[in-house]
Parts: C-alpha cells; sequence; structure tokens
C-alpha cells in the first residue's frame, strides 16, 4: 500500500505528460485570482523607474553629511514630482517616501536623524551612499520576464501584473472536475430526507474543494449503488478532465464503483493508501478522464481531496504541483493512536506569539463534519507513532480554506 507521499506523487506523476486541452481565454486581471497563466509577461520598463526614496528625510550627497554637518536646504519633492534638476553641492531636499531622487543625491537620511533651523538642517548620524534609497532597475529591468506561463495568480502575481501594465490577461482553461456522489442512502440536500437517508453533502464540499484548488465543477447528481445506474453517470464523467466519485469505494457487497471503472476500461494506478481517514482511495485513468474514487465519510472525502485531487488539478490546469503545507506545532494533548497507518486528525492549530500550539478535537470518526467545522488543521500522525506525548512537535496539515 502507498503511503500518502506515494501516492500525491503518482498522481503528479501520470497527469503530469497531460494538459487540458481549450484555448486559453482573456480575464481582466480583478476577476483572475486563482486562475493559471497561460502567457508571459514581462516589464514595461525598470522597476523603481526611478532612483526611489524609502523614507520621509532630506536627499543629499553622503560625503557632505558626516555626523554635526550642516546643509541648505533647497526645496522639497513629493511623490510623484518631476524631478529635473540636479542637486546642487552644499545642499539638501527635503523628500518623501515614494518620491524621485535627484541626480546627484546618493542618500536619503531619515528626518528623525536631523535637525531644522529655517533653511538649515543639521545630520546628527552619518549615513552611507545608497541608504534609504532603491536604485532605478533594481528590482527588475524593462524588458524582464515579470510573469512565467504555469504560475497560479494569487494576490502579488495579479498585483505585479497591474504594474507592468496588464489590464487583461491570458490565463488557462480551468480543468473541469465532474462531481458524482453514489450511495442508495443519498438524497438531494432540498429534499427531506427519510429516517435512513441522508442529505448529498459530499457534492457540496467537493464542488467547494474543486473551486477552492482551481478547478470547474460540473455537478453530476448521485448513483445509486447499482451497476447499470452507476455506469450510465460515470460516462457522463467521462466527457471531463477529472471524475470525483464519492462513497463506494470500500470493500461492502454494494461498493461498485471500481468495478463499474473497470467493466468501462479504466486502470489504476492505486486503489488503497495508507492513511486514516481515507484508506479505500482509488485512482486511475478512464479513457482521457483521471478517475478518483474517494471513500463516502465526509471527511475521508475531505481529506483525501486535499491530498490526491488538489495536485491533479494544479497539474492539468498547467501549474506546478503546490506543496502540501505542512506546518510544525507542539501538541498540547497526548495522542493515541493505532500504528500502521498515518492519521489525519481534526485540530485546531494555534499560534499564541510565543509558540505554535496543536490541539486534537473530539471527533466521532469521519463522519464527523461538525467536528471539522470547528477544526483548522489536521495533525498529521506518521505511521509508526502510536503515542506522542504532549509537548512534542507534530505535523499539521492546515485546511487550505481557513487558514
Ligand atoms: P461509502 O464510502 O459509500 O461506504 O459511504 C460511507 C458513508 O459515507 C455512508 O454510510 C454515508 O453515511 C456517508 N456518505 C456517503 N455518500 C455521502 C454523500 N454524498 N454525502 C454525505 N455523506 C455521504
Ligand atoms: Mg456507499
Amino acid at each position: 500500500m502507498l503511503s500518502y507521499a506515494e501516492a500525491r506523487a503518482m498522481v503528479v506523476a501520470r497527469t503530469a505528460p497531460v494538459r487540458c486541452e481549450g484555448a486559453a481565454l482573456s480575464k481582466k486581471v480583478t476577476d483572475a485570482l486563482g486562475d493559471v497563466l497561460a502567457q508571459e509577461i514581462r516589464c514595461d520598463r525598470d522597476y523603481p523607474p526611478f532612483h526611489r526614496s524609502t523614507r520621509d528625510g532630506y536627499a543629499l550627497r553622503a560625503a557632505e553629511a558626516a555626523t554635526g554637518a550642516q546643509l541648505t536646504c533647497i526645496g522639497e519633492i513629493k511623490a510623484g514630482d518631476s524631478v529635473t534638476q540636479p542637486l546642487a553641492r552644499g545642499a539638501c531636499v527635503q523628500i518623501m517616501t515614494g518620491a524621485a531622487v535627484p541626480s546627484g543625491a546618493d542618500a536619503v537620511v531619515m528626518i528623525e536623524f536631523s535637525e531644522r533651523a529655517g533653511d538649515k538642517v543639521t545630520f546628527h548620524r552619518a549615513t552611507t551612499p545608497g541608504q534609504n534609497i532603491v536604485p532605478k532597475g533594481s528590482e527588475a529591468r524593462a524588458g524582464d520576464v515579470a510573469l512565467r506561463a504555469g504560475m497560479r495568480l494569487g494576490y502579488a502575481e495579479l498585483a505585479l501584473a497591474a504594474q507592468v501594465g496588464v489590464v487583461e490577461i491570458l490565463v488557462a482553461r480551468r480543468p473541469r472536475v465532474a462531481i458524482l456522489s453514489t450511495g442508495d442512502e443519498v438524497v438531494p440536500i432540498a429534499e427531506t430526507p427519510g429516517p435512513f437517508h441522508i442529505r448529498n453533502s459530499n457534492s457540496v464540499s467537493l464542488a467547494a474543494q474543486t473551486r477552492l484548488s482551481g478547478g470547474e465543477p460540473v455537478p453530476l447528481d448521485n448513483a445509486l449503488d447499482r451497476a447499470n445506474d452507476l455506469s450510465a453517470k460515470i460516462e457522463l464523467g467521462l466527457k471531463e478532465d477529472i471524475l470525483v466519485l464519492s462513497g463506494g469505494v470500500s470493500m461492502g457487497k454494494y461498493d461498485l464503483v471500481e468495478s463499474v471503472l473497470k467493466s468501462l476500461g479504466a486502470e489504476f494506478f492505486f486503489d488503497a493508501v495508507a492513511i486514516r481517514p481515507g484508506k479505500p482511495a482509488v485512482f486511475g485513468r478512464c479513457r482521457n478522464t483521471f478517475v478518483f474514487g474517494l471513500p463516502g465519510n465526509p471527511v475521508s472525502t475531505m481529506v483525501t481531496f486535499q491530498l490526491f485531487v488538489t495536485p491533479a488539478i494544479d497539474v492539468l490546469g498547467g501549474a506546478r504541483a503546490r506543496q502540501l503545507p505542512l506546518l510544525e506545532a507542539n501538541l498540547v494533548k497526548t495522542l493515541h493512536e493505532k500504528p500502521g497507518l498515518t492519521h489525519f486528525l481534526p485540530a485546531c492549530f494555534e499560534w499564541t506569539g510565543i509558540s505554535p500550539e496543536v490541539c486534537p478535537l473530539d471527533w466521532q470518526g469521519s463522519g464527523d463534519i461538525a467536528a471539522l467545522t470547528r477544526a483548522n488543521c489536521f495533525i498529521v500522525v506518521p505511521a509508526d507513532r502510536h503515542n506522542i506525548p504532549a509537548g512534542e512537535k507534530v505535523s499539521v496539515l492546515p485546511r487550505l480554506d481557513v487558514i
């Protein structure tokens, strides 16, 4: 059985040679959060475009500003002012953060280290050339590549695109992810369930996780635990880039997902992972669609999606698989888990300003969605550790949406 790290690597390896077909599309830069860039973006000019002061103070020649030196202030420059006159010898000019430093000046002394009387300014501290100035072109040069195709557009990437003058941006088509729940007990959320029915919450969490990961959810409804119904609904899912099924992958008599997929020509790359919850997770390919069969218990579905489906969405969408964002924190309560599988336990991560701490939550197992709403992460208990005393450092997997 593969470890979760090996299973993730398998997902990346199998999806890497494939890329979603379809033209890139143009979007307003303000609408492209979470998309994958499908073009190269270059700098339109040097950055900064002029020698920029990083402080409010006086622009001067460092060599003329030894401790106790006095210079004549000949004016002021604020952000946005055009600066054409070089600075005369023996002079300084009052300058604001973000303003252009005049030629001749090679340092900015912070206002806090000066004293002014009329137009005479006395400096209390020596300075060195370059201090408090970001030189023109030091961040990037005109023509340099600012952003490469394949980068996921977060707020910093969007800001950089905006900085270099991009209003419309070419982004890759998002992978389409068909979502199919299974189970005779599953009813639509708008219906009143019978006493032994449950509402289809997995289709909701799967669509949310798909969006969060950069995919486009394609909701198919629910298939009954019958080969003909499953087969017909899986066929619909095989039109998309990825098909995610929930339920029907365990060992029960009515867990038919794998056998139906097989009858439709699927090849499997793994059909179990050494984790809990989520052990029966299945990954394969059927025709041109990558297929994930995730166990139906809601927390299993959520954990296995984050571990395995997210990297597939990254790679098929033209990006690199993002890292699993594991953190480290001090365990505040002793853990006892059965060895053999890597456990993912709902927990609360808190950083009090001293050291990060994590506390496991009471829960009723992988059906307990309510417990997960009180959690902001999972503690990752390694397969070979069954007892972890309070005070030890443990790995923590944040929930992608709340940390
Ligand atoms: P399964 O993996 O098919 O054995 O499903 C295990 C359990 O997960 C079921 O008994 C249900 O309680 C729950 N479950 C299955 N499908 C869903 C769903 N779509 N939404 C919410 N819970 C589900
Ligand atoms: Mg089932």
